[in-house]
């Protein structure tokens, strides 16, 4: 891929992430990592880490197609959302709301 293209594309994510915590806040702090790493079926997409003492949650996505990246960051979001109040269930009733949230701020992002 065009190495401008990458830029671009690694700039709308930083965007949609920083629109993601101005309209859905937390009070845990939370970092975004863009991996080089290539995601696979076997391995992930993406994951989000607990924050150990001090530490920032992680959210880590993979290296993918654009959309599924986009498709990642939504899901992980929600992710960090709920580990934020200690919610570790992971893909409960409770994750289904934040991901309905955060994919609504998401349709959001691209209507402005
Ligand atoms: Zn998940």
């Amino acid at each position: 891929m065009n190495k401008s293209i990458k830029k671009y594309n690694n700039k709308l994510l930083r965007e949609l992430f920083q629109y993601f915590r101005k309209v859905l806040p937390f009070k845990k702090k939370v970092v975004l990592i863009l991996s080089r790493k290539k995601a696979c079926l076997l391995n992930d997409y993406g994951i989000t880490i607990p924050p150990e003492d001090k530490e920032p949650i992680k959210i880590i996505i993979y290296n993918s197609f654009q959309c599924e990246r986009i498709d990642t960051l939504i899901h992980e979001y929600a992710h960090a959302m709920r580990m934020a109040r200690n919610d570790y269930n992971e893909h409960g009733n409770s994750w289904g709301i934040a991901y309905a949230k955060t994919y609504r701020k998401f349709l959001e992002f691209f209507d402005k």
